[in-house]
């Protein structure tokens, strides 16, 4: 566990912060467990639409699914299992933080997240592990709002789809160069990560966490 965390820090400041820039993501996602360290100082709750709102200061934020800050003082976070996790920075510096689950992906909560940036290709994105194409089995209300390309098994009456797929697909499409995936579903890493279809509908969350470090 601890091991498999250490690597995003490294990833992003190596892949996704511009060398040059003063400016570095931290990011922390772990299992919400019984011992918790120190609460963010933002969290959301989450109703999975695509509303996007600016954190100010700590607080709860209400009937939200994603945020967005320029303060350096304030941890941001969003809770997670199987839908995407789905981080975006600029060296503005701001950042952004999303809960992408297939309702929040179809109605737009990437494009108002990323709307709060000046300028779309100055975003890096890192969308962590949800469920992947391997696991995310859905029924034709769900299949019929994603295009083909992001079909498994598209002749099945329960195709499955790439949720993370289609996710990269609407930032390109919207003018992200820089979009970091993991390749880890959480359905099939339950060791590491956790899973509400795996869990049987449990009660248990992921949490992503991002703040501005200081320059
Ligand atoms: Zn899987």
């Amino acid at each position: 566990m601890d091991s498999y965390w250490k690597h995003f820090p490294t990833h992003l400041q190596l892949e996704v912060t511009p060398p040059s820039s003063r400016f570095e993501a931290q990011v922390l996602a772990r299992k919400l467990s019984q011992e918790q360290p120190s609460p963010p100082d933002v969290t959301l709750e989450q109703v999975h639409s695509a509303i996007c709102r600016e954190a100010i200061q700590p607080d709860s934020l209400t009937a939200c699914d994603a945020v967005w800050t320029r303060r350096s003082d304030l941890t941001l976070a969003i809770r997670t299992a199987d839908c995407l996790p789905v981080i975006f920075f600029s060296p503005e510096p701001q950042i952004a933080l999303a809960h992408a689950g297939w309702r929040g992906l179809v109605s737009g909560v990437l494009e108002n997240t990323l709307a709060t940036f000046s300028s779309p290709s100055s975003v890096s994105v890192w969308i962590g592990p949800g469920i992947g194409p391997c696991c995310f089995e859905v029924g034709p209300e769900v299949s019929k709002e994603f295009p083909l390309q992001h079909h498994r098994h598209p002749k099945r009456a329960r195709p499955f789809i790439d949720l993370a797929g289609a996710a990269q697909e609407r930032l390109r499409n919207l003018g992200v160069k820089h979009v970091v995936q993991s390749d880890l579903c959480t359905r099939c890493s339950q060791h590491l990560l956790y899973s509400y279809r795996g869990s049987g509908g449990g009660k248990g969350r992921l949490e992503t966490r991002a703040r501005i470090r200081g320059a």
